[in-house]
């Protein structure tokens, strides 16, 4: 058996309960505003069809990490007033998305009509993947749809766990897009592939550094990232962000790039600072001439220059993380110079979510890439060849 997508043919819904799983883990200032809308945006075209497909559809989803306890600044009602305004459609809320009184709204939900429910993880069931709470949210349920990609590598109930208790089980538009984009990444990338990586943690990136060392082309690494590799190349880094306990593995990686022939491509110049804050004095120094207190926060304009012509004329280049603390001005700027040239870059162009899809969505830049993925944790997971569970649930790899 292999996995079923909405847009099947054969697939039909028409007077269904149809529980549809998103992402719809957006970001919210301090005023529970929304600031960036792209993963509502992206679930849209799923909403649409199921609706047309005449579901009575229930919308759930994560925000943050309550760790299961009811925290109001995690409610995912500031998404359900936008949706409502997105869709020019009545988005009934609810303040729960198990119980009886849920149970009930979702029996007197008329054809057409959406219902939208509470955080997940609010309970704590829901990241434990636990069978009761599964049971308990399938409850009523005739058809699950998947559409949260970003998810898509978590095992919990709403992921994962709900396949068990619930008879039809597919996948939505936006799971469907995910996969096929970084599936053409992963399996037949236009050549040369660049991958560029940056971002604070080398953990979150170690495995898919060492599986697509047999793949990319050229690897650019910047952000904090950089420093680990710096030092071990033996220069000297002053106070930069180093991760003390992967020093090995990214000797590693270096010495298996050089014995496949896989350029790395390391920061040159730095805008550094003795303290890591918002507001503070900057200066522009190559590698080796940093002062023992000053730590690099961004890449220099050198660096920048030789990122861009390291990119080049490359068939596809996938970007996962920030050049440097980009949430501060004084340190957006090779960050946001990689959006503007991966922008402009002919090949196929992946972001793969998290801080380098907000840098974009700051510039504007989202339609100007070949694909931007909601899911950052998710999207280099599948493009490392792990298997996702979420994915795993719905039997996609048959
Ligand atoms: P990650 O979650 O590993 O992708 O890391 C993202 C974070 O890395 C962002 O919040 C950036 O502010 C941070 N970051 C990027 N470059 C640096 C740097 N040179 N020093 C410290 N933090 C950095």
């Amino acid at each position: 058996m292999t996995i079923t997508w909405i847009d099947d043919p054969e697939f039909e819904c028409e007077g269904k309960t149809v529980f549809c799983r998103v992402d719809f883990n957006v970001p919210l200032d301090e005023n529970l505003e929304i600031i960036d809308d792209s993963r509502i945006l992206a679930v849209l075209p799923t909403i649409r069809l199921l609706l047309e497909k005449g579901a009575k559809l229930i919308l759930a989803s994560h925000l943050g990490r309550p760790k299961g306890k009811i925290k109001s600044t995690y409610s995912l009602e500031p998404v359900a007033v936008r949706l409502r305004n997105l869709l020019n459609n009545d988005v009934i809320f609810v303040e729960d998305c198990v119980g009886d009184g849920v149970k009930q709204l979702i029996r007197d939900l008329p054809a057409n009509n959406i219902l939208m429910l509470e955080n997940t993880r609010f309970h704590s069931g829901e990241e434990k993947n636990e069978r009761s709470f599964s049971k308990m949210i399938a409850k009523g349920i005739d058809i699950f749809v998947n559409d949260a990609f970003g998810a898509a590598h978590r095992a919990h109930s709403s992921t994962v766990g709900i396949v068990n208790f619930v008879s039809k089980c597919v996948g939505g538009l936006l799971m469907k897009r995910e996969v096929e984009a970084l599936d053409s990444v992963r399996v037949r990338p236009q050549k040369p592939f660049i991958l560029i990586l940056g971002g604070a943690k080398v953990s979150d990136k170690l495995e898919l550094l060492t599986q697509l060392l047999n793949k990319a082309d050229k690897i650019i690494i910047g952000g904090a990232m950089a420093y680990t590799f710096l030092k071990v190349l033996g220069q000297n880094i002053g106070a930069s962000r180093v991760d003390e306990e992967r020093l090995t593995a990214a000797k590693n990686i270096l010495q298996k790039a050089s014995e496949n022939s896989v350029e790395i491509v390391l920061p040159i110049d730095h805008v550094v600072a003795s303290e890591f804050s918002k507001e503070t004095n900057i200066k522009i120094v190559s590698s080796d001439e940093f002062e023992p207190d000053e730590m690099g926060l961004d890449i220099g304009p050198k660096t920048i220059s030789l990122f861009k012509d390291a990119l080049g004329n490359a068939g596809t280049g996938f970007w996962n993380g920030p050049m440097g603390v980009f949430e501060w001005p004084n340190f957006s700027r090779g960050t946001f110079e990689m959006a503007k040239a991966l922008a402009e870059f002919e090949g196929y162009s992946v972001v793969g979510g998290g801080d380098s899809l907000a840098a974009i969505s700051q510039l504007g830049l989202k339609d100007r890439f070949s694909h931007v993925s909601t899911g950052g944790g998710a999207s280099m997971e599948f493009l490392q060849g792990s298997k996702l569970v979420g994915l795993e649930a719905l039997n996609f790899y048959g």
